[in-house]
Parts: C-alpha cells; structure tokens; sequence
C-alpha cells in the first residue's frame, strides 16, 4: 500500500495490511485502554487471579496523559503524615466545586491513594528521598522520608519521582500474565443481544497498524480511554508539544459508552481555557507559580518581587508562609495563580497566590514587564525540589524543559525563567478567547456515571480515571483504577460469559471500514474536526442560550449525516483519525444536549444562559444526567450528594478487593512451594 506524503513523496505503508480480518479473544475482565487507570485496573483484576486483556490504542508502556510521569500524587489523606481525614478531604475537594465533583472517586482517592503508591513503591517507583538530599527540609519527614507539597502542615500531596512509574507498571502487566495488545483503537462496547442498555459482553475496535478488527469476549469491561478533545479547538498545524493531554486520548470512550447506553453526568460543563490554546507554550516550560511551580516567587524586569496574599486578599509574606494554612484556616488544597479564570472555590480551602490584580498594578505602572520565575532567589531546598523533582518528573517536562532547557545552559541557581504572563503564549496561563473552551483537558469534568461499585448503569460496564464523572488527578486515575479492577474482577466471578452478537459485530465492522470505500475527493478527517470545533465555537460557546444551542444541534446533526459518510481513509492510521473523529461528532452533540437540559445558569459549571441567567438558583443545584435513548436523549437527574456517606458505602467493598488479592496472592504462593 502506497500513501501520499505532504513533501510530495510516496511512501509505503510499513505494516501488512489485514482489514476485515478477524481476531477473537475471550478474558475475564477486559480493560480499554491502557493508561494510568486501565493498567492499574489490570494489575488490580489480575491480582484477585482473573484473567485480563488490555486494549490500547496508543503503546502502554508510555501511552496516556500520565505516560510520561508525575510529580505530585494528590489527595493522599491515608498516608501517614497526613493531619486531614479522608473524609474531611474529600468533603472539601466536592465543596470546593461547589458539590459538582464525585464523591465516589474523590473518596476512594483520599482514602487509598497512599495505599496505591505503597503498591508502586515494591514495583520499584521511588516516592522517598533515600538519597537524603531534602534532609532538613521543611516538606520533608524525617522518619519516612516522605517529600510533601503545598501544605507543609497538613501532609497530604506528596512529591513522588514518578518518571517511570508507567513502564513500570507495564513490567508489572507481564509478571502477572496480562495480555496487553497495544495499537488496537476500540470502536464499539459488544452488549447482549447487540442492544443498546443491555448486559456488557466485550468490545471490539480495529488495530492501527494492519486495520485488522479485534473482538474480546468478557464477563466485566472496564473503560478507562480519559476524556474528548479537540471539540472547540482544532488545528492540525499549531499542536504538537503546546497540547497538554496526548491526541490518543479523543473521547471515543465517551462515544462508545454512551451509544452503549450508559449515563453520562455533568456534560453541559466547560471552560475557556490555557490549556486548549494552540499558541501556549509547552506546559510548565515558562516562569509560574502554579502546581509543578507552587510555590516560586514571581519578579518583574526590575528584579521586584510580586507579592503574594491569601484567599481573603491579606499579604503572606516569605516562602515558608505560602506553604502553611493562614489564620481562618485548617488546611488548604491548592495555590498559586491558577486560571485564566477566576476559580469559584471557597476560600477556607483555598491557599496563598501571586496578587490577582497584578495586571491592573503593572499597567498602573508598579510593576514592569516582562516577569520572571525567580528560581535563584528561593531557598536552596525549595529551588532543587521546583527544578528537580517536579520539573523533572511531571508530565511532559522532564525532556522537552528539564533536559533541553539545562542542554542549552539553564543553571536554576544562577538564572531565572521568563514568564509570558500578559504577553501571548503563556504555558500556564495562555490568555484564551471565550470561544476556545476545553471540555476535560484542565479541571473537573463531566464523564460516566458509576455507583460505588465504579460500575455505570449498565450491567458488567465499569469506569476508572479521568473518563469518570466528577474525578481528576493522577493519583485518582491509580486508586480507582485499582478498586474498579477489583471491583469488576469480582463482577465476573458472579457472572457466567454472555453472548457476543455476531450480527451487531457484522454492524460494527461495516461501519468501521465504511471511510475506505468512500472517495479521497471527499473531507478528510481534519476538516471534519474543524467543522465540527467551528459549530461548536458559534453555537456553544461562552454565552448559551435556546436559539444558540438548537442552531448547534442542527449543525451538528447536518454533519453527522452529510459529512460523516464522506470523509475517507486511506489506510490504518487514518481510519483510526477518521473513527475518532466520528467520535467527537458523537461527544459534541452529548454536550450540546446537556447544555439544552440545564435551565439554569451556574458559575461552578462555567455555564451562563443568557435565556437563564440567574447564577446556581438552588433548584438547579443537582447533577443531569443524559442517556441516549433510541434517537432520542433521556434526560434525568440526581441530588448533588446522591452518593450517601463515605465510609459505609466504601469499607466494606475496598475490603473485599483486599481478601480477593490476598486469597489469590496466597494461592499463588502455594502453587509456587
Ligand atoms: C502534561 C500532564 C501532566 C500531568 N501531571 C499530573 C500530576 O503531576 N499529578 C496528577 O495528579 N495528575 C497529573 N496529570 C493528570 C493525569 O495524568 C491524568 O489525570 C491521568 O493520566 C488520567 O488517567 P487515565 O487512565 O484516566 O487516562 P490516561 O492515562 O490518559 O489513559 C487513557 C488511555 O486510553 C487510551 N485510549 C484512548 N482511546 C482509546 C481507544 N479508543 N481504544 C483503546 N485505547 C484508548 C489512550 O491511548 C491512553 O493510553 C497530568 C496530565 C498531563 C497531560
């Protein structure tokens, strides 16, 4: 097979190519996509003695927006420096969004993180400084050494040298026999009877490499494919490294889920943000304050330091003092300028920051620009722990900044990195257009609904990480990660393996393969993804109302069914481009139908009707939940705590994942003397 190549060239395609072929495979528990959450999904199933597969669209051994690393494991309430129950935690982080953040998650987050980083440590991460190079610091325990960040009181996000936690865990898949088969894109959930709500039976998807079609029969699948993309910014030119989240991750999962059946929550939520614009810098590569950076001090052209206050406005003066609650305060989740804008969280939970009304204060003339991060000017520990651990071990910055910058002569103890805030391309703070919203690359976001087992509404479905309603975080991604896995490894032992219809894989397989039959003439795959980002940026955009969002529908449907069937593919990679794009169709009109149903404008959600403007009148304070119904949209809803209490509903599941991994560990051990 020959493809043409934009420098005119033609080229050959390297792999044998094999559409219409078909492999099958059957598992207990199969878990789509490989990343933080699926692979801790199968190394939590696998562990209880199940027998896994993963399907991975991308490589698991570096795939996902964790591939590349973390610095701060967030939320660990269980670990044991931390003052702050898990409970206390998790109550705050829901508040802090206004209650329009899982319980669920949040709370097997808070309350398993430590236990999860536990299990990374005997794969082999590193999350103590053995080398005692913080000793004395004040983030570090002395006993444990245990490295905190942010709040040096209360102990509960640690510093962790997470920049091979992934390959790592990828070992660990082949020690416990996991079949992981990378570059395999999963199209469609294979349900009972091939009906839409029925019991989940397995999935199928297409491998990128030879276009063959793969089918996995299962008793409990676990979806764990993140959250959609490129919905109102697309631009195939201006990508790459300014991105935050890796292009694999599309939103299919979203896509199949919901033609499935399942019920999605939260889906009218989304925000401008810096980390959809095109024109950012990489992330973390320039001067800041926030997360990776918290807590670094920020100067002007002159060398003066830009003040920092609290979330009443009072002055914190000296480092030290950003990283301790202030008067008022127990304890504090977050800090540093962090968004371009305003974040509604409640200020007891909410920790010092540079002073927000610095651009005011430098046109005024106080302060000069350019800014810069002023590295030389923290304290020594404080600095290695900035452009050390965390530059060079987040995501995404340990070679692209850590390595590249320090190649070219960076030394952090003498020089200072510029900040491009209030000049164009900020890699944190981009200043963004109300119309270049993202939908899940920043933030809490909408996603599958799961009760507490992680299980949607649909029989033998499980959700983990980012595609999760209400969740964020790596650590998140980890631990319910970890329980679904249980959870649905446990799901199959009760269930006997169901049917796959072949009639509905015959259905799929025809409509995955229909972009080859159609004409090269046609739209190809990018202009697809930039119509459907251009109804979006009209029709959804910042202000919403009933006229808007049924001119967004209209769009959206018109493209669905004039454009969709036109656009071709010319080989593997680009059915997967043109299958995920589809996709975004599908999670395009899934948003705009939940921006329909909610009635009501709410400053948590970012969401302003202007037919509504009235900001969280309390009888909208509840989640909505949409489900595909027919050609129809179901819409429900559900109180805004509707989880119940924390504890009674997740003890005695999180112990019964427990005995099955010892029971099966010890099994193991027999078999093994
Ligand atoms: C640059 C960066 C830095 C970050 N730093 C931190 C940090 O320090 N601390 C923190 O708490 N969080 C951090 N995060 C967030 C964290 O990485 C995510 O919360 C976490 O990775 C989510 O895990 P996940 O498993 O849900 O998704 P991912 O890890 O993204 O995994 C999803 C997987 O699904 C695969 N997939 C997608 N579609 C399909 C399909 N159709 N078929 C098969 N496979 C599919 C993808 O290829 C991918 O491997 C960071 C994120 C980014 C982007």
């Amino acid at each position: 097979m020959n493809v043409p190549h934009e420098s005119g060239t033609v080229l050959r395609w390297p792999y044998a190519v094999r559409y219409g072929t078909e492999r099958d495979y059957e598992a207990d528990v199969l878990v789509i996509g490989g990343g933080i959450a699926g692979v801790w999904a199968a190394i939590a199933a696998a562990s209880t003695g199940a027998k896994v597969i993963v399907l991975e669209k991308a490589a698991t051994e570096r795939s996902g927006a964790g591939g590349p690393g973390v610095d701060h494991w967030q939320w660990a309430a269980d670990n044991p420096g931390s003052r702050i129950s898990p409970e206390e935690l998790a109550q705050a982080l829901v508040d802090n969004q206004g209650g329009y953040r899982s319980g669920i998650s949040t709370y097997i987050q808070c309350a398993s993180a430590w236990e999860t980083l536990e299990e990374m440590e005997r794969m082999g991460g590193k999350i103590r400084d053995t080398g005692d190079e913080f000793r004395g610091a004040e983030f570090r325990d002395e006993k444990t050494k245990l490295l905190y960040a942010y709040d040096y009181t209360n102990r509960f996000v640690l510093r962790v040298w997470g920049h091979n936690f992934k390959p790592l865990m990828r070992e660990q898949c082949r020690r416990l026999g996991i079949r992981v088969f990378d570059r395999v894109a999963v199209t469609s959930i294979l349900t009972e009877g091939g009906r839409p709500g029925a019991r989940v039976v397995g999935a199928a998807g297409v491998h990128c490499h030879s276009g063959a079609y793969v089918a996995v029969r299962a008793k409990a699948v676990v979806l764990a494919t993140n959250r959609p993309k490129r919905i109102w910014t697309f631009s195939s030119e201006l990508r790459g490294i300014t991105t935050f989240r890796p292009p694999s991750c599309s939103g299919t999962g979203y896509a199949i889920a919901y033609r499935a059946g399942a019920e999605f929550a939260m889906m009218e939520k989304s925000m401008r943000s810096s980390f959809a614009s095109p024109y950012a810098y990489p992330p973390y590569g320039s001067g800041n304050a926030i997360n990776t950076w918290y807590p670094c001090t920020i100067v002007d052209a002159n060398g003066k330091e830009v003040p920092w206050v609290d979330a009443w406005g009072r002055p914190v003066s000296g480092v030290a003092a950003r990283c301790r609650p202030v008067e008022g305060q127990k304890f504090f989740i977050m800090g540093g300028g962090s968004s371009s804008q305003p974040h509604p969280g409640l200020p007891q939970h909410l920790g010092p920051k540079p002073i927000p009304d610095l651009e005011a204060r430098m046109l005024a003339g106080e302060f000069v620009p350019p800014f810069y991060a002023d590295l030389a000017g923290m304290p020594e520990m404080e600095r290695k722990a900035i452009w050390g651990i965390m530059v060079g071990n987040e995501g995404k910055t340990r070679i692209p900044v850590m390595k590249t910058y320090m190649a070219s002569g960076f030394d952090p103890e003498r020089d200072m990195l510029q900040s491009y805030d209030f000049l164009r391309g900020h890699g944190m703070r981009e200043p963004v257009l109300p119309q270049e919203r993202t939908f899940g690359e920043q933030g809490v976001c909408g996603g599958m609904l799961v009760d507490w087992d992680l299980m949607s509404n649909l029989p033998g479905l499980f959700g983990a990480g980012d595609l999760l309603f209400g969740g964020q975080d790596h650590s998140h991604a980890a631990a319910s990660g970890r329980f679904a896995g249980a959870r649905a490894a446990l799901h199959a032992r009760r269930s006997s393996a169901g049917e796959v219809s072949l009639e509905q894989i015959e259905r799929e397989k025809k409509r995955v393969y229909a972009p080859l039959a159609c004409s090269a003439a046609g739209p190809d795959w990018k202009e697809l993804n930039a119509a459907v980002a251009r109804v979006m940026q009209n029709y959804c955009s910042e202000l919403k109302n009933a006229e808007l969002l049924s001119l967004a529908k209209t769009w959206l449907d018109d493209l669905q069914a004039n454009e969709v069937p036109r656009v071709s593919a010319g080989d593997p990679h680009q059915l997967m481009r043109v299958l995920e794009v589809h996709d975004i169709v599908t999670c395009a009109q899934m948003i705009v139908s939940a921006c329909e149903a909610r009635k009501a404008s709410s400053a948590y959600l970012h969401f302003n009707r202007r037919d509504y403007p009235q900001m969280d009148p309390a009888e909208w304070h509840k989640w909505l939940v949409i489900r595909k119904q027919g050609e129809d949209v179901a819409v429900s809803d559900r109180p805004i705590a509707f989880w119940g209490d924390f504890e009674s509903n997740y003890r005695p599941r999180h112990a019964e994942n427990a005995a099955a991994m010892a029971s099966a560990s010890q099994a193991a051990s027999r078999a093994a003397a």
